[in-house]
């Protein structure tokens, strides 16, 4: 059995498209699917079409409710947790990940003796260019910082094995980054390259500040570099300044000391406090993870799911 994982942010209107579009491609080929809903605090009537649709196909259709929003990455943990499949998949209710290549990845994941295979966008016709050249920007220091790899325009659209998917089960962490936790676990992964899409209905739930707090996340969570950054400007600036201190002495102490240059002074030292407070902002940063990791909240909360769900983990 296929299980399709779907986070949904308050997409009342695109999941009714979702569900046709993934219908007329799972049908033909006789595949036996269920789909798993995570309604991630939706304000909109998502919720009301996910229990109408559970209403319709109990046996296919399950949903989770979330108390509140615990973003993308939470719905997901939720999502594969409860997948009973053998075969998992992770997909956007946007339509924005083409229902239509799964039967091709299906077919590979077989006949390849794969573990997992992903997909990629050839190219990001239809987004903003300031987001692209961001998003790139993030790929070349992401890989230039972690040893987690991170392919750019991988989205997170991917077929996976149950042995893949218990392995990122395992991976508990409170802050969650999917794309560096698919990396990280490993397994023979290939990508499937297709054109962008535009979303079906709807708007994306993603504004630039939120996409650059979450790269700046993926960055803090799967890479030490910005605290050797710290350590190593500190280092130079001690460096320098012991040069500095060995060339006034000598100099003093030849030619005497006319007292002048005080605007330097106070320039070297708002320099070093500045670098001081930059370098304890990026420990407090990381301080603040371990802050959250330590008190080991629950990844979400569900408010409300479809009977089924529970039925079948007690069969179990
Ligand atoms: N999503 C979610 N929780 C959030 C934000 C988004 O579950 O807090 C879901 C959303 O419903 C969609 C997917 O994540 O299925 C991708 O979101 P979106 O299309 O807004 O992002 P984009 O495609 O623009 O990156
Ligand atoms: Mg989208």
């Amino acid at each position: 059995m296929l299980s399709i994982v779907v986070p949904c942010f308050n997409e009342a209107e695109t999941i009714p498209h979702f569900v046709a579009a993934v219908d007329a491609v799972m049908t033909p080929i006789a595949q036996e699917i269920e789909y798993i809903f995570v309604d991630d605090g939706s304000k909109d009537q998502t919720l009301t079409i996910l229990q109408e649709l559970n209403k319709q196909r109990p046996q296919e259709i399950h949903y989770l409710s979330f108390s509140r929003n615990f973003g993308k990455e939470a719905a997901l943990y939720a999502g594969l947790k409860n997948a009973k499949g053998s075969v998992i998949t992770v997909m956007d209710a946007d339509l924005q990940d083409p229902p239509e290549l799964l039967p091709q990845m299906l077919d590979m994941l077989q006949n390849e003796h794969l573990d997992c295979v992903g997909t990629r966008r050839k190219n990001r016709t239809g987004e903003p260019p300031i987001r692209s050249f961001f998003s790139k920007a993030f790929y070349k220091i992401i890989n230039q910082f972690s040893d987690t790899e991170m392919i750019d325009g991988v989205r997170d659209f991917r077929l996976m094995t149950r042995q893949m998917v218990d392995a990122i089960l395992e991976m508990t962490e409170y802050n969650r980054f999917s794309k560096g936790i698919f990396s990280w676990v490993g397994f023979k992964t290939e990508y499937i390259a297709y054109e962008n899409r535009e979303r079906v209905a709807g708007e994306t739930s993603w504004s630039f500040w939120g996409l650059f707090k979450y790269s700046l996340d993926g960055i803090v969570n799967f890479s030490e570099a910005p605290l050797m950054f710290a350590s190593f400007v500190g280092a130079l600036s001690c460096l320098g300044a012991g040069i500095a201190l060995i060339f006034i002495v000598t100099r003093a102490l030849l030619f005497g000391d006319p007292t002048s240059g005080w605007p330097s002074i106070v320039s070297i030292m708002l320099f070093m406090g500045g670098l001081q407070l930059l370098c304890l902002g990026i420990i407090g940063k990381y301080i603040g993870k371990i802050f959250l990791e330590t008190k080991k909240r629950p990844i979400y909360l569900i408010r409300e799911q479809s009977e089924v769900i529970t039925e079948v983990s007690k069969d179990e």
